[in-house]
């Protein structure tokens, strides 16, 4: 019985040097030193007193050990079982549809001053003047005089950025005009169809969902079409996707590195709805994709639905493999499709007591306090126009809130044991964030050099008499 004794005791022990060594080593991959150092100093003691248990000989040794493998069975057992329940977002009434006119990149990207529409546009939002006036006296994002401003590495974002604009004026084909019918298909055939071509394409996550006409736009405001005219799109499906932002990128926010690597992600999320929206279409189904700076929808809602993720309280979606780390675009049509379910994995728990993106806002524009209703959504409403005033004045689009969000981490064995941990218990949730806090900082302060391609050196000063 001892002997028994002893020897899970040593099991126990090489459970958790490995796990310790496992963690050390992905800390140390990831360059996250404080996180090395917090995890030396805590297993270190650990395990050198397990280790002398085990080897020192008195009396009740093995009834300690046995005590110690008994707590930590349970433990485990206490974080893995699925314990405690989390909320669901709950809808309170009607959803009313938003003007696109309403989003505050249709202010600064659409509206030029002495045109009708930014005339009619000022004429019936005065309140808006100053704020707008303030904004468009600081640089443009990634344009010289910004904070972040560099003549090697932000023209990266604006080459993608123009790209992008240029192949993304012609979203939405109709059927072409043959005679035969639509091809048909079961909704199960078409979803494997369509699945297995995004995934080809390099979606990460996929998800279909019937289209809620709550998330259809009113009025055209920064995309291109006729501005303020009233939408008219009844698709009856949606088709969300999403593809992963680099995690070695995201983390120099706000430096303007990660603006490139949002610019990179639009561009091949949009690339995966387009292909997809032509490939319905030459099936003889209406289909419009909706990618960036030309949207009909609001693709953060509609991937809830799709079963992408949840709301988070940074008031984007976060989903369960990357958090908020990823680009969405979507696809609407008439294709019969089978809907996901939403999913539910525990963020409205884990937000209320995070609030790591609220606190390191430069902005102040997370919400850091309880939900409220907003359009019939009981959700954290976060304010566009803080966010954005912070953008331009960095010259990047920011990113610290996704940075910081602990279901960011990188896709890493021990991250995603984490994250599949957490999914189902409550108690788990809270010890997790008490580690991140623990071992990566309230505040993440880390610092990482640029890529050598996006590093910010290498111009040579021009003469100016030249
Ligand atoms: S992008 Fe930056 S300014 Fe905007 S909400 Fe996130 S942390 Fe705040
Ligand atoms: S940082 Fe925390 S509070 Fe903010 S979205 Fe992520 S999990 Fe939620």
């Amino acid at each position: 019985m001892i002997t028994w004794i002893l020897v899970f005791g040593w099991l126990g022990f090489a459970g958790i040097a490995s796990s310790a060594l496992a963690f050390v080593v992905t800390s140390l991959y990831e360059r996250r030193w404080r996180a090395v150092g917090v995890a030396a100093s805590l297993f270190m003691p650990m395990l050198g007193l397990f280790a002398a248990l085990l080897l020192l000989d008195f009396a009740v040794r093995p009834w300690i050990v046995l005590g110690l493998l008994v707590v930590g069975g349970l433990a485990i057992l206490l974080l893995t079982l699925p314990i405690g329940s989390a909320p669901w977002m709950q809808t309170r009434g009607e959803q009313e549809r938003v003007d696109e006119r309403d989003v505050v990149f249709h202010r600064f990207y659409r509206l030029k001053p002495g045109t009708p529409e930014f005339e009619a546009y000022y004429h019936d939002h005065p309140e808006k003047i100053k704020y707008d006036e303030e904004v468009r006296a600081l640089p443009q994002l990634a344009h010289p005089g910004a904070k972040t401003y560099h003549q090697l590495a932000s023209p990266f974002q604006a080459a993608i950025f123009d790209v992008l604009e240029e192949i993304t004026r012609e979203v939405d084909w109709k059927p072409d005009p043959i005679e035969e019918l639509p091809v048909q298909a079961s909704p199960e055939e078409f979803i494997r169809r369509v699945k297995g071509f995004a995934r080809y394409l390099g979606a990460d996550l996929v998800g279909t969902t019937k289209l809620n006409p709550a998330y259809v736009y009113s009025h055209i405001g920064r995309s291109p079409g006729k501005w303020g005219e009233p939408i008219v799109l009844n698709h009856s499906h949606a088709i969300a996707f999403g593809v992963e932002m680099s995690h070695t990128m995201v983390r120099h926010a706000p430096d303007s590195a990660t603006t490139t690597e949002t610019a990179f992600k639009y561009f091949e999320v949009a690339k995966i709805a387009m292909l997809v929206a032509r490939y319905i279409n030459l099936l003889g189904y209406e289909a419009r994709a909706h990618v960036d700076a030309n949207y009909r929808v609001m693709c953060g809602p509609i991937a809830v639905d799709a079963g992408l993720g949840e709301l988070g309280r940074l008031g984007l979606l976060v989903t369960p493999q990357f958090g908020p780390r990823l680009r969405l675009s979507v696809v609407t049509t008439n294709l019969p499709l089978i809907q996901c379910k939403p999913i539910h994995f525990g963020v409205q728990h884990f937000c209320n007591s995070c609030k790591k993106c609220a606190t390191s806002c430069p902005s102040g524009a997370v919400e850091s306090g309880g939900k409220a209703v907003y359009n019939g959504v009981e959700k954290w409403q976060s304010d566009q126009e803080r966010c954005y005033r912070f953008w331009r004045r960095q010259g990047s689009d920011c990113s610290i809130c996704v940075k910081v969000c602990p279901y960011s981490h990188p896709c890493t064995l021990l991250h995603n044991l984490v994250r599949w941990v957490i999914r189902h218990n409550s108690l788990a949730r809270r010890v997790a964030l008490w580690g991140d806090d623990l071992l990566y900082g309230r505040r993440d302060k880390s610092r990482f050099d640029l890529p050598d391609w996006h590093a910010k050196q290498g111009c040579v000063e021009t003469d100016p008499s030249l």
